[in-house]
Parts: structure tokens; C-alpha cells; sequence
């Protein structure tokens, strides 16, 4: 196996693959105003195995495709649209977040959680942003700086791993500069982290080094996951996902 499949094997089983919360959905949507809306089109946008989608199809009167480039997670969304009844709001699409084959401004609402850093914040937004109608929603969680100054080996990490890390003030003037006016933002709780993605994350660890024969790739894998939890529990109070809700410009 490669590493990739690795990956897919360790995440699959998952109920989210990144950090985040039905209830944070929930308060992103009320920040979207898309309870009004009615016969939606959204897209979810590295959706994983869904946790968004189900949220989004249970609360919107919308049909949303979900959207990745791995067809095992969208296996699994579609066993869990399946079996809470929701096969007829979703539809997955396995493509590319940076080749979406929507027609221009055919769009509702985007959502992303924890997916849009893949391709990058800034051109991530500025593609999708053709898709959207105008005044149609972007929503998407990110990695954010919660604290003006931050301890030193914390801004090596992410800087290094992510550039375009930042505090929320500048990711407002991304959206802007995009096209964007933004409706609203909050940071994800700890809990979206440890108790939603990490703890769960750690107690599979086991049986996928098993299944793995303890192979140097899958031990790599949970060393490199180890480590970044260990430095969450360090430093949490200066970083997280924050969520940005905002609304796509007329022009
Ligand atoms: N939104 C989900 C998954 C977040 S993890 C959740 O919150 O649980 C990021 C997701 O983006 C993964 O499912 C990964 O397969 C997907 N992804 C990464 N790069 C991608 C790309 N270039 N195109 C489409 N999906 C991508």
C-alpha cells in the first residue's frame, strides 16, 4: 500500500476526517442565512466521508453534491446518506476541488470544511467563487491564528506546513479582496479538535498499525499524527479552524 491508501484506510472508517462539530455546522448555517432559501444548490467541497453533507441535507431544503477525490470516502457518505434516508438530497462527485465541472454562478452555497487549505485559501476562494450566483454563500473552515503572538515552535510548524496560515482579520481581507462580503466567523471549539477528530483518530491507531504489519509507512503515518496532536494539547489557545461564512459580491 501506498501511502495515500494508507491514509484512506486509517480515515475511512471515520466519522470526520478533519476537525469540526454537527453543532458548528449548524451555527455556520445559521450565519448563512440558507434556512430562507429554498430548492438549494450547494456543494461540499472535499467532503470526506460527509459529516458536513448530512448536516447540510438534514437542515437546508437543498440538493448537495458532495465533492472529493477520494471514491473510498465517498463510499462511505454514500452508506450513511443511505442508511439516515437521505440518498435523495446527495449526490457525490468524485473530481478535483481545483476542477470542479459546475457551470458558472449555478450555485447556492459552497461549503468546505477543513479541505479548502489543499489547494489554498486564496486561490481556493477565487475559483470557486465563479461557481456561486451572486449572493450566493461561501462557507469554509481554516486554519487561523487565534492570538497575535504565538510561541515560536508553533509558527515554525504551521508556517512550514501551511503558509498562508493567518489570523482571522487577514483572512477577512482575503475574502474581500476575492469578491467576498463577509456574514460572519467563529473559531471551532477544542473539542471539534480533541474529542471530534483527534481522541477518535488515536484509538484506530492501533488496529491500522496491526492491519498494517507494523510496517515503517503506517508507524510514520501515526508518528507524524502523534506529533501534531502533541502540539495542539501544547499550544491551543493560539491556533484553530475558524469558520468564514460570506456572501458572494453582485458584480
Ligand atoms: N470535510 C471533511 C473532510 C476534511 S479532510 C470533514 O470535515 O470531515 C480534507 C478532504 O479533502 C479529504 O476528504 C480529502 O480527500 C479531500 N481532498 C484533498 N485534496 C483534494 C483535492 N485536490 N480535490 C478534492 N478533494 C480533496
Amino acid at each position: 500500500m501506498d501511502g495515500l491508501e494508507l491514509l484512506v484506510d486509517l480515515h475511512r472508517n471515520a466519522e470526520r476526517q478533519g476537525p469540526g462539530g454537527a453543532a458548528e455546522t449548524r451555527r455556520a448555517i445559521d450565519l448563512s442565512g440558507l434556512r430562507q432559501g429554498a430548492a438549494l444548490r450547494v456543494a461540499d467541497v472535499g467532503c470526506g466521508t460527509g459529516a458536513s453533507t448530512l448536516v447540510l441535507a438534514q437542515e437546508l431544503d437543498a440538493t448537495i453534491t458532495a465533492v472529493d477525490f477520494l471514491p473510498a470516502f465517498l463510499d462511505e457518505l454514500e452508506g450513511a446518506a443511505a442508511a439516515t434516508g437521505l440518498s435523495e438530497r446527495i449526490s457525490t462527485l468524485e473530481a478535483s476541488m481545483d476542477a470542479l465541472p459546475f457551470a458558472p454562478q449555478s450555485l447556492d452555497a459552497i461549503w468546505s470544511e477543513g479541505a479548502v487549505y489543499n489547494i489554498g485559501f486564496t486561490s481556493g476562494i477565487s475559483q470557486w467563487r465563479t461557481f456561486l450566483k451572486p449572493g450566493g454563500v461561501l462557507a469554509v473552515s481554516e486554519l487561523t491564528w487565534l492570538t497575535r503572538d504565538r510561541p515560536e515552535e508553533l509558527e515554525a510548524h504551521w508556517l512550514g506546513q501551511y503558509p498562508e496560515v493567518d489570523t482571522p482579520a487577514a483572512k477577512m481581507g482575503v475574502l474581500e479582496e476575492a469578491g467576498f462580503s463577509p456574514l460572519g466567523y467563529f473559531p471551532l471549539p477544542g473539542h471539534c479538535w480533541l474529542e471530534n477528530y483527534y481522541r477518535p483518530m488515536q484509538a484506530r491507531f492501533a488496529g491500522f498499525l496491526e492491519r498494517h504489519g507494523n510496517s515503517p509507512a503506517a508507524r510514520a503515518i501515526v508518528e507524524a499524527e502523534q506529533q501534531e496532536i502533541a502540539l495542539f494539547e501544547r499550544h491551543a489557545a493560539h491556533y484553530g479552524y475558524g469558520f468564514y461564512v460570506a456572501k458572494r459580491t453582485e458584480d
